[in-house]
């Protein structure tokens, strides 16, 4: 139907209109709902369609959630790994190069297979990092945890423990250490000063071009 990307008919009881970022038109309509039908209610609702759609074309179409498939690229240190299930593989495994290996399994199974292995791979990079940032400007960090958040890359409490997102493992090690730089200057700045970036700078010399890389790259990563 013309105007429309995706027509569902399902149990319900009144047509809906929905308009995603990226400007993709999905209406739902009852089951039987005649095509006459269909068209009078877009022609009702032509001027806020296509406000909408104008407003949501501008926006970046969302990643598409990993869907656990053989062949399936999936993101390690910045670079696509194809997924290859094993089936004498007893955990994920990461091949550098060359795939990410997960023994078989269901897509909710794959699921938390990959983000343990997002996890500790995560762990033993930013250990690494925090090791030699540690020692070379004496900084005194407490505990290091690795967590699931979806939006935030790290986080530094007042008691000096760390904390960072398993996705890390998604991103270059660029920017990894990016993150990692930044969540150690808070031990020594616990806000956003103008000494904060400047501590940062003597940390990290070019932390900007690392930091315009996340901002432009960093929401765009499928979730898991
Ligand atoms: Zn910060």
């Amino acid at each position: 139907m013309q105007g429309i990307d995706e027509l569902i008919f399902s149990r319900r009881r009144r047509i809906t209109v929905a308009v995603q970022p990226g400007g993709r038109v999905i209406l739902r309509a009852p089951l039987g709902t005649s095509e006459a039908a269909i068209s009078s209610f877009l022609e009702a609702n032509a001027v806020w369609l296509e406000n909408a759609r104008r407003k949501m074309a501008r926006l970046p179409v969302p990643p598409a959630p990993y869907k656990y498939t053989e062949g399936e690229p999936l993101l390690y240190l910045g670079q696509e790994l194809p997924l290859r299930f094993e089936a004498t593989a007893r955990r994920a495994a990461v091949l550098p190069g060359e795939a990410i290996v997960l023994p078989r399994g269901g897509k909710r199974e794959s699921r938390e297979r990959l983000k343990e292995l997002y996890r500790e791979e995560t762990r033993r990079i930013v250990q690494g990092m925090v090791d030699v940032y540690a020692a070379r400007y004496g900084l005194r960090v407490s505990a290091l945890r690795v967590n699931s958040a979806e939006r935030r890359w790290g986080s530094c409490s007042v008691k000096a423990s760390l904390n960072f997102s398993l996705r890390l493992a998604m991103l270059p090690v660029e920017a990894i250490e990016y993150v990692v730089v930044h969540e150690l200057a808070h031990l020594r700045e616990h806000n956003h000063s103008r000494a904060f970036w400047t501590k940062l700078g003597e940390m990290l010399p070019d932390y900007a071009r690392r930091r315009e890389w996340l901002k432009r790259h960093g929401g765009s990563l499928p979730p898991l």
